[in-house]
Formats: structure tokens, C-alpha cells, sequence
């Protein structure tokens, strides 16, 4: 499992949400909404810190750029749920292209 998956837990107990932009970061790295299992607090990390990052509110983990009155407002749960179900939509809907393809590649092969 990628560390940027939705559901994705470090060894730190910090789970990976969604991406919420790059605000307060150069303008190529991602921002993602980690979660911590152990305070329960919501903080973000950029792309690539995310398997190492310990908590900022009970942890030893850096305080990254605070999150916005609207991302404070989010429920981790929900916000989880929702982005694991677009993850398996979008699972789903490679796994229908690929069989398609295979059932039209096998028509050809019959002419
Ligand atoms: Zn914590």
C-alpha cells in the first residue's frame, strides 16, 4: 500500500486521509490529511514525509502548516470512507476496462 492510499497506517499510528493541496508548501508537493489513532488529532503532511510522521499534537512530529478553519471542520471517518469508496470506484472501473479489452481482443483473435 502506497503511503499517499487513503487508509494507508504508518508505525506511528498516523492514517492517511485524502490530499488537501499544497497550501503552504512548494507549489509541487502534495499535502495529505493524516489523522492520529492515538489523540485522534488531524494535521497535514506533505508527499514523502508520511511513513515517518509522528504525531504534532502527542508525538515528537514537527508542527506543519496548521490546517484551515474549513479542513478543521472535516470528520476523519467520513472523510475516510468517502475517499476509500472513490479508491475502489476507481479499482472497479479498471478492472471492468481490462476485461472488456480482453473480451474484445478475443473476438479479434476469432474474427
Ligand atoms: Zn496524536
Amino acid at each position: 500500500m502506497w503511503e499517499t492510499e487513503p487508509g494507508y497506517l504508518n508505525r506511528n499510528d498516523q492514517v492517511t486521509i485524502e490530499p488537501i493541496g499544497n497550501r503552504g508548501y512548494a507549489i509541487a508537493t502534495d499535502a495529505y490529511l493524516m489523522y492520529c489513532l492515538r489523540c485522534r488529532a488531524m494535521h497535514r503532511t506533505p508527499h514523502g514525509s508520511l511513513t515517518d510522521r509522528q504525531c504534532p499534537e502527542c508525538g515528537t512530529g514537527q508542527q506543519s502548516y496548521p490546517l484551515s478553519e474549513e479542513e478543521r471542520g472535516i470528520d476523519p471517518v467520513a472523510a475516510l470512507s468517502r475517499a476509500l469508496r472513490e479508491t475502489y470506484r476507481l479499482r472497479d472501473d479498471l478492472v471492468a476496462e481490462g476485461d472488456r479489452l480482453r473480451t474484445e481482443n478475443e473476438q479479434l483473435r476469432l474474427g
